[in-house]
C-alpha cells in the first residue's frame, strides 16, 4: 500500500494509538485526517466547553504529528463524503480507524463500510476506546451483563491487549488541502466562560503522572471528599483519547505493585471506576434503547410529574440546598462536577424535583468537558432509579446527610456559594430552622422527606399501572 488514511476520531494522541500504529507499520505514507462536524446551531448534546477542549486537543495533535514528520489534515462535513473525497484526492487504498462506542458513530461506520465495499477501499477498524468492548465480556451463556459486579469480575478474567509504541517517522503526502485548526467559532459558539482544563496529550500525561504519584495510593480515602479535588481528573482525557486506556491500566498496575496493601486496595478501587466506564459503554452497545427510555424494562414509560419550571432553579444553583447549588455552580464555572456531586444533583432533579432524567442528561452533556454519552446516560439512569443498579429506585440520597458525610467543613459549599461564606458548616447538615441560611440565599425549595415519599409513590404507582399523583407542593 502506498498511502493509508488514518481517520482520527476520539483517539487524539500519537502514543499507543492502535490504528495509527498499524497504519504506520504498513510502511505507507499516512494521511492523518480529523473531520469536523458541521452543525452551527445550538447542539443538544455538546457546547462551548467540550468543543473548546476539542480544539485544544486538535492543536496539540497537529504539533505532535509534525514532531514525527506528519501533518494533520482538517476537513469538515459528513464523514463518509469527506473520506470518499480524500481517497480520491490522495490515492489512498485503505482507511484505518477506531470503532466508536456510540450509536451515531456505529451508523457512520456502517455507511462507510457500504461505500468502501462498492469502491474496493480497504477499511481496517480497531478497538481503542475500551480495554474490552462490545462482546468481549459476556456471561457464561453468552449474554451481555446487566449488573456491574459480575461484569467487573468477568472483565478482569479477560486478557488485556498489548500496549503499542509512540508513532514515529510519519510521512504525509504533500499537496493535500486542510482547513485551519478550528476554534469554537467554527460551530458558531462563543468562547467558554468556564475555566476548562488544559487540553492535549502532554497535559493529559502530566495529569496521569500527578495522580499516580500523589492520588492513587489514597484514592479510596479521599475520592468522595467534595472539596479536596483528589480524584484523577482524567475523564476528559479518556473521552478524547488523549491517553490510551490500556496504558492507564498498565501504569496503575505498575504503580500499585510498589505500594503497601492499603495503597494496592486503593489502586484496585480506581481500576474498578475505569471498569464502570467500560460497563456503561457495553450497556450502550448492547442496549442502545437506553438513550430513549429506561434501561430497566419495568420502568419504561415512567411518568415524572415534576414542574418543568423547577428545572431553571436547579440549573441556576438556586434550589436552597447548598450542596446541590454548589455542584451546579461548579459545573457552570468549570465544565466539570465531582462524581459524588453528580450523583447528588442527579438524584435531586429526579427524586426531589421529580423531573425526567433526560432533561438532566442533556444539560450535563451540554456543559461537561468530559461529556461521554455512555457514562452520562449510565450515571443518570442509575441516579434516577431506572438504570443498571441492584437497588434502584429506593436508593434516595438525602442532600443534607450527604453534606455531613462528604463536605463536613463546608469548604466545597463555601467555595461555590459566596453568599454562605459566613455560615457555620454544621448548618449545612439539616434544613435551616429559621427558613434561610443567609439573607441573599434562597430557602430550600422543598421538603426532602416529603419529596422522598412522593418518589416512592411514583414508582409504586407505575409498578401498579397507575398514573403518578399530581405534584401537590406549589413552588
Ligand atoms: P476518577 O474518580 O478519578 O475516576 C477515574 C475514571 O474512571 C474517570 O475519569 C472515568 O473515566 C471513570 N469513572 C469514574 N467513575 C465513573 C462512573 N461512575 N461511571 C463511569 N465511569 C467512571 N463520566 C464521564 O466520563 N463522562 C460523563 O459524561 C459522565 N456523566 C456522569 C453523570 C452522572 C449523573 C454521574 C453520576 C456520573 C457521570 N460520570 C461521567 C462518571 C463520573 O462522575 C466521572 O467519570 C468522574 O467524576 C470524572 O472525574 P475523575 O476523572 O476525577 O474520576
Amino acid at each position: 500500500m502506498k498511502r493509508v488514511i488514518h481517520w482520527f476520531r476520539r483517539d487524539l494522541r500519537i502514543t499507543d494509538n492502535s490504528a495509527l500504529g498499524a497504519a504506520c507499520s504498513t510502511g505507507a505514507e499516512i494521511v492523518p485526517v480529523y473531520i469536523l462536524s458541521k452543525w452551527t446551531s445550538p447542539h443538544r448534546w455538546t457546547g462551548a466547553n467540550r468543543q473548546h477542549f476539542l480544539c485544544g486537543c486538535l492543536n496539540s495533535l497537529a504539533n505532535n504529528l509534525e514532531s514525527v514528520g506528519g501533518r494533520l489534515i482538517i476537513r469538515q462535513g459528513d464523514p463518509v463524503e469527506v473520506l470518499a473525497a480524500l481517497v480520491k484526492e490522495s490515492g489512498a487504498k485503505a482507511i484505518f480507524f477506531h470503532r466508536d462506542p456510540d450509536p451515531h458513530g456505529r451508523t457512520v461506520e456502517a455507511r462507510l463500510a457500504t461505500w468502501a465495499a462498492t469502491k474496493g477501499v480497504l477499511l481496517k477498524d480497531f478497538k481503542d476506546v475500551c480495554v474490552h468492548e462490545r462482546r468481549d465480556v459476556l456471561t457464561a451463556t453468552g449474554q451481555p451483563f446487566r449488573v456491574f459486579t459480575p461484569y467487573a469480575k468477568a472483565w478482569r478474567m479477560v486478557q488485556r491487549p498489548e500496549i503499542g509504541p509512540r508513532a514515529k517517522n510519519l510521512r504525509t503526502p504533500h499537496g493535500l488541502a486542510s482547513l485551519p485548526l478550528p476554534t469554537v467559532a467554527t460551530w458558531n459558539l462563543s468562547p467558554p466562560s468556564a475555566n476548562v482544563l488544559e487540553a492535549g496529550e502532554k497535559a493529559a500525561r502530566r495529569r496521569l503522572s500527578r495522580f499516580l504519584d500523589h492520588g492513587l495510593s489514597t484514592y479510596t480515602i479521599h475520592r468522595n471528599d467534595l472539596a479536596r479535588g483528589s480524584t484523577s481528573r482524567l475523564s476528559q482525557d479518556l473521552r478524547f483519547g488523549l491517553l490510551s486506556i490500556r496504558e492507564v491500566f498498565q501504569q496503575v498496575e505498575d504503580c500499585a505493585n510498589s505500594l503497601p496493601a492499603a495503597g494496592r486496595d486503593s489502586a484496585a478501587k480506581f481500576a474498578a471506576e475505569l471498569i464502570w466506564r467500560e460497563f456503561y459503554m457495553q450497556i450502550l452497545w448492547h442496549f442502545p434503547h437506553v438513550l430513549e427510555t429506561a434501561f430497566s424494562p419495568k420502568f419504561a414509560g415512567l411518568k415524572w410529574p415534576g414542574n418543568p419550571k423547577d428545572f431553571e432553579r436547579w440549573t441556576a444553583g438556586e434550589t436552597g440546598f447548598p450542596v446541590v447549588d454548589a455542584a451546579m455552580r461548579e459545573l457552570r464555572g468549570t465544565g466539570f462536577m465531582h462524581n459524588r456531586a453528580r450523583m447528588i444533583t442527579a438524584m435531586f432533579l429526579t427524586k426531589d424535583l421529580h423531573l425526567d432524567w433526560r432533561m438532566g442528561e442533556a444539560y450535563f452533556l451540554h456543559l461537561l468537558t468530559d461529556g461521554e454519552i455512555a457514562s452520562n446516560n449510565g450515571g443518570w439512569q442509575w441516579s434516577a432509579g431506572t438504570g443498571a443498579d441492584a437497588a434502584p429506585y429506593f436508593r434516595i440520597q438525602n442532600p443534607w446527610t450527604q453534606t455531613r458525610r462528604f463536605d463536613p467543613d463546608g469548604a466545597y459549599i463555601k467555595k461555590w456559594i459566596p453568599e454562605l461564606r459566613d455560615v457555620a458548616p454544621e448548618k449545612f447538615f439539616a434544613p435551616p430552622a429559621s427558613g434561610r441560611l443567609a439573607p441573599h440565599y434562597p430557602p430550600p425549595m422543598l421538603d426532602h422527606a416529603a419529596a422522598r415519599n412522593s418518589t416512592l409513590d411514583i414508582f409504586a404507582r407505575h409498578s401498579a399501572g397507575q398514573q403518578p399523583a399530581a405534584e401537590a407542593v406549589a413552588r
